[in-house]
């Protein structure tokens, strides 16, 4: 579903199955964020083409961090599509990180991250992210800022009145809540989490920071 030009959002519905809400970005780096589960990504790909995008457009794929709900799908891109992630992250997939994916029976990443991203800067060319660390649900987890449009791509940091759980390996309730708090100072008038409801509103989404904070971090 297209959210405005160039911005779409495909958004993970059933509550039978768990997978992430999927965004692409259109524009000169066309860049697919959280593509999901490899036998879900279909989905995807049906969304896009109702949206009058194919799927050979995406050049950059970025996720948010590396539970298999957001990353198994990468693995279906060959040349030609990066794939990043962020640097922390990639790390951890080397380590604990590869347990959750032997867990839920999913396919481990095999093919390498061509970008390692970090906080600051992510220039797609026509528009310009920022990405912001936030560590809590996983180690090397990040989120996505869209100053021109107040839009904050949040993972699995922050969502709807909820936050990422801690009890996965690699999660730490005290990062959670530093993150949340740096998350809070923002501007946003869209936030785009990971799994449920988007949030729309400077006021709605100010209140959503304050009810997590008082209930989880106070
Ligand atoms: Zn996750």
């Amino acid at each position: 579903m297209r959210i405005f030009e160039d911005f779409y959002v495909y958004p993970w519905m059933s509550t039978q199955e768990n997978n992430a809400n999927t965004i692409f970005i259109d524009g000169q780096v066309p860049t697919l964020i959280d593509p999901g589960h490899t036998h879900l990504f279909r989905y995807v790909v049906e969304g896009m083409a109702r949206d009058g995008v194919s799927i050979d457009r995406v050049k950059l794929i970025i996720c948010t961090h590396g539970h298999p709900d957001h990353l198994e799908a990468a693995e279906q891109f060959d040349k030609g599509v990066v794939r990043a992630i962020g640097k922390k992250e990639c790390d951890y997939l080397e380590e604990e990180g590869k347990e959750l994916f032997l867990l839920t029976g999913s396919r481990s990443p095999r093919k390498a991250f061509g970008l390692l991203l970090k906080e600051g800067l992510l220039d797609l060319g026509d528009k310009q992210f920022a990405v912001i660390e936030t560590p809590g649900h996983s180690p090397g987890g990040l989120c996505l800022y869209w100053p021109e449009k107040a839009l904050l791509v949040s993972g699995d940091t922050v969502f709807y009145m909820g936050v990422g759980r801690t009890d996965l390996p690699g999660g730490d309730m005290d990062l959670l809540g530093q993150s949340l708090r740096r998350l809070s100072s923002l501007d946003v008038e869209f936030l785009i989490p990971g799994h449920g409801d988007m949030v729309k509103g400077r006021q709605s989404i100010s209140k959503n920071f304050e009810v997590l904070m008082s209930e989880f971090f106070a």
